[in-house]
């Protein structure tokens, strides 16, 4: 069945449905991808930042942004009143609903590891700025020593694919998570889902059962040495975090335990419709933030803009990001 689909080329609307979630078809018209001027979740137009926690070289790279027309679906459990009042409390216009991507990159002495590969090419307008801005920032895509995966929605692992379904890095090794390869990759979970989720689903099955650099990785071992997988489902089914540690020093790469700061840091108990399992994504965040707020870990956040990372402090209900820069 995988050989039958491997030249499978996405259709407008396959793609369409790929990408969205919940029965929502979420490419955008192309105005709504256009910022005019600096986009609020980058607002210095930041391509790349390098920081270090201990000895470990961070670097974050942005793949673009978007904005999405309000919707009240968006949270389900808040007003769009709630959440344009969000965006205005951390000084983001609130016409439209921003989300910026940006991938972590660390270097271990001679290795170099991405986590999660970005949107790819040819996906939503505003986004695929990864390989240029990797490139700005020193990183040779070609000579990575793994790519470490969250979760497998598309704006995370599009940029392992060609549009036509083939392999961008067939020589790297990629990890994944055990849970989360076996939810997607099963032939039968495609009838289970609702229609926006099918096309993941069918789009994985298309590609990545096929690939023979794919390792799996449970909670609590190691996806490649010095990097810890901790489990965050929820948010996916088999959602994975990673920590990373140099002297006192930690790293959290969080992948999407929230959206947007102003949305989801702000107001964990929020339930954004991407969250699959929204009460289990909603004890997952809070279980991390209290964690990553005693243990004072740096963090990641692929959904936070730019810089993209920082440490997280407790505010009111909820937490606020107080940025690497
Ligand atoms: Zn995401």
């Amino acid at each position: 069945m995988h050989s039958t689909r491997r030249g499978f080329v996405l259709s407008a609307a396959a793609a369409g449905a790929a990408f969205g979630l919940d029965g929502k078809i979420e490419i955008m018209p192309s105005a709504w991808a256009q910022a005019a001027g600096p986009h609020p979740l980058n607002p210095k137009g930041m391509g790349f930042l390098k920081f270090k926690v201990g000895d470990i070289q961070v670097t974050t790279v942005y793949d673009g942004e978007i904005y999405r027309p309000h919707d009240a679906g968006f949270v389900n459990n808040a007003s769009i009143d709630d959440v344009k009042a969000a965006l205005r409390a951390a000084n983001l216009p609130d016409d439209r609903l921003p989300n910026a991507y940006t991938v972590t990159f660390v270097t271990l002495g001679d290795r170099t590891i991405m986590f999660d590969a970005g949107n790819g090419l040819g996906g939503t307008p505003g986004t695929g700025k990864l390989a240029e801005n990797a490139k700005a920032a020193g990183i040779d895509l070609a000579k990575l020593s793994a790519i470490v995966v969250t979760h497998f929605h598309p704006d995370h692992i599009f940029g392992l694919m060609t549009k036509e379904n083939g392999q961008v890095f067939a020589n790297t090794e990629i990890v994944v998570p055990e849970s989360e390869y076996k939810f997607w990759s099963d032939p039968a979970v495609i009838d289970k889902l609702p229609e926006g989720r099918k096309g993941i689903a069918r789009r994985v099955q298309a590609t990545m059962t096929s690939w023979k650099n794919l390792k799996q990785v449970g909670a609590d071992k190691d996806a490649v040495a010095g990097v810890r997988a901790v489990a965050s489902p929820g948010h996916s089914p088999g959602h994975m975090s990673y920590l990373l540690a140099s002297g006192g020093s930690q790293l959290m790469v969080l992948g999407d335990v929230t959206n947007i700061p102003a949305i989801n840091l702000r107001n964990p108990g929020w339930h954004v419709m991407f969250d699959q399992d929204a009460k289990v994504a909603e004890a997952s965040r809070r279980q991390m933030f209290d964690r990553v707020v005693a243990d004072k870990i740096v963090c990641s956040g692929y959904h936070w803009g730019m810089p993209g990372a920082g440490t997280v402090a407790k505010e009111g209900n909820g937490y606020a990001l107080v940025p690497v820069a």
